[in-house]
């Protein structure tokens, strides 16, 4: 790795980086029995380092370490102990920040601010959520004693790779369970040092084990006899298959998916803040956010205004080198990314939208692409429809709530909505009818481990983070019969 490449700052933690890394299975950091994966730098196309990867043998064998463990220490440990091991993993993982935060701008494209701003210790404050919950599960109505399920198998994508670890592995371990998780396979990196951070917490072998590889091991993972819950975010079309794979099972099953998020702006709405949460909700992490408000729908009569002052707004960010702390935009995680990207966007100038992009240069190299936004387009329009996952907002237009409302509402999805207004009555409205797990006021892209995220139709169905991201993890049929 070129050390020249950061500002010195980051070096130390560039440093750290290894050139290989074993997966982590019944405490122990082994190699895999699957080809090695080789994990690409988006933004420099080098090779960063190269990841073990497991067998479907390999899942087998976690399984089997994560039953042993769930029998023998773990599902009778009392939730004050449970609790203790995840206070020492946050602790871990806020001490070792600038370590991840650098290896995941690296392994993913991201910007340092946001890895470091964001998900480093959005990640931490979940498992010290978490950690705080596990002697008091008695309180979420369960009954005095709710039970864990047993064995999860979890899979998670990679655009937020340590933050979508934290978000499954805290819940399932302060309600008792144990894991098999499997990352993404472009962005196993900070998922490796995690489990290092684990085994340095003391945690017994086989409570977590970290399976890297790619779809046929999550595939495995999840239809495996051995797992008694699967918890997936990814896309859509894998969700579907999982979802009828698994179809009387009975196994518990939790999906997090796509989404098309609408961001609402109403006439009276503060336009400086509108316009910040408009940027945000599309152009944070490169818009590789499944709850991206990648949809804006603006009030006719302040439309033209606004979308001007939003492109004078997204003229100002800086698309380049991760690692650069005044970097807006990074790189987008892979080829396949790219393509999608560039092609869904090349479909809305062909079906007679608008493109507008960003005049900012782009670094020669990399997977980096221009924030664009269109403008002129229809509701019919696969941007307008399809998930694109990049930084591309598509523009609607309404006259009234109704109209607003019923354009919002207008898609198989269903994780997000924002709505900008003044006035708290209107707000209250449009939430009340918006159909969106999650829909935030005069905001976007909040984040909190006591608020549940998840959403609804083709965005899957569970919550994560609060008290019903923990009953995903306990055994909840039995309510009151104890
Ligand atoms: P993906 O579904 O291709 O992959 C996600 C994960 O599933 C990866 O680890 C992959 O290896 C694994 N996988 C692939 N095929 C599988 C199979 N048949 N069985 C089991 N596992 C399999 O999705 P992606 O393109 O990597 O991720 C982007 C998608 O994830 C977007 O659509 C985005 O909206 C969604 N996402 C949703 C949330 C959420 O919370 N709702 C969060 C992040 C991402």
């Amino acid at each position: 790795i070129d050390l020249t490449y950061a500002p010195a700052l980051e070096s130390a933690a560039i440093g750290a980086i290894k050139p290989r890394y074993q997966m982590y299975l019944d405490g122990e950091f082994v190699d895999g029995r699957g080809d090695d994966i080789v994990s690409i730098n988006p933004a420099t196309l080098e090779p960063l380092t190269t990841i073990s990867s497991a067998s479907v043998e390999d899942v087998d064998r976690a399984v089997a370490a994560a039953r042993k463990a769930f029998e023998g220490p773990w599902s009778r440990m009392g939730g004050a102990e449970r609790g203790k091991y995840l206070f020492r993993i946050a602790r871990a993982i806020a001490e070792r920040s600038r370590e991840l935060a650098v290896a995941e701008s690296l392994d993913n494209g991201k910007p340092i601010r946001e890895s470091r701003d964001f998900d480093v210790p959005t990640a931490a404050q979940h498992f010290f959520h978490h950690a705080g919950w596990a002697d008091k599960l008695g309180h979420l109505g369960y009954g005095p004693a709710p039970r864990p399920l047993g064995v999860a198998g979890q899979v998670i994508p990679w655009n937020f790779p340590l933050l979508m670890a934290a978000w499954k592995i805290a819940p399932a371990l302060a309600a008792g369970n144990t894991v098999v998780l499997k990352p993404a396979e472009t962005t196993s990196v900070t998922a490796l040092v995690l489990a290092e951070i684990l085994a340095d917490a003391g945690l017994p072998p086989g409570v977590v084990n970290i399976l890297p590889g790619a779809g046929d091991i999550g595939s495995a993972l999840v239809g495996h006899d051995g797992v008694d819950k699967v918890a997936f975010t990814g896309s859509t079309p894998v969700g579907k298959r999982i979802q009828s794979e698994l179809a009387g099972t009975g196994r518990k099953l939790t999906l997090e998916l796509g989404g098309k998020g609408a961001n609402i702006v109403f006439a009276d709405a503060a336009v400086d803040q509108a316009v910040e949460g408009i940027v945000n909700g599309v152009f944070f992490n490169q818009g590789q956010v499944c709850c991206a408000g990648s949809r804006l729908i603006v009030q006719e009569s302040i439309a033209d205004e606004f979308v001007e002052r939003l492109k004078k707004r997204v003229e100002t960010l800086r698309v380049g080198d991760p690692l650069d702390k005044n970097t807006d935009v990074g790189a987008v995680n892979s080829q396949m990314q790219f393509d999608k990207i560039t092609q869904l966007s090349e479909v809305g100038a062909d079906e007679g939208a608008t493109a507008w992009t960003s005049s900012c240069p782009l670094p020669e190299k990399g997977w980096f692409v221009a924030p664009t936004i269109f403008t002129d387009a229809t509701a019919s329009m696969r941007i307008a429809r399809e998930e694109i996952f990049g930084p591309v907002l598509t523009t609607l237009t309404f006259r009234t709530p109704e109209e607003a409302l019923a354009k919002a509402n207008n898609t198989p999805f269903g994780l997000s909505a924002g709505v900008w207004t003044e006035k708290g009555s209107r707000a209250m409205g449009m939430a009340a009818g918006l159909r969106a797990g999650v829909i935030w006021d005069n905001t976007f892209n909040r984040f909190d481990p006591t608020a549940a995220f998840g959403g609804y139709g083709e965005s899957g169905f569970g919550r994560e983070g609060g008290p019903s991201g923990l009953a995903a993890y306990l055994d909840t049929d039995d309510e009151g019969a104890r």
